[in-house]
């Protein structure tokens, strides 16, 4: 349920409130964003494309942190 949590920009705790922080009311963030941006919709098919030219390989380093 990690997703529901949100992680204050000033005082750095994690609240479950979806507003403000409840401890010292700074801006909320969300710690775990999700992986692909709307605007990468797509980058999965891109990406698969691109490896069925042969333009990248995969002996590279993944994208994402482990
Ligand atoms: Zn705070």
């Amino acid at each position: 349920m990690n997703w529901l949590l949100r992680k204050c920009s000033k005082c750095g705790r994690y609240t479950l409130s979806r507003d403000r922080c409840p401890y010292c009311g700074g801006e909320l963030i969300v710690p775990h964003p999700p992986r692909f941006s709307p605007i990468d919709k797509y980058v999965e098919y891109r990406l698969k494309e691109k490896l069925s030219k042969g333009i990248i390989k995969l002996d590279e380093k993944p994208p994402y942190k482990p």
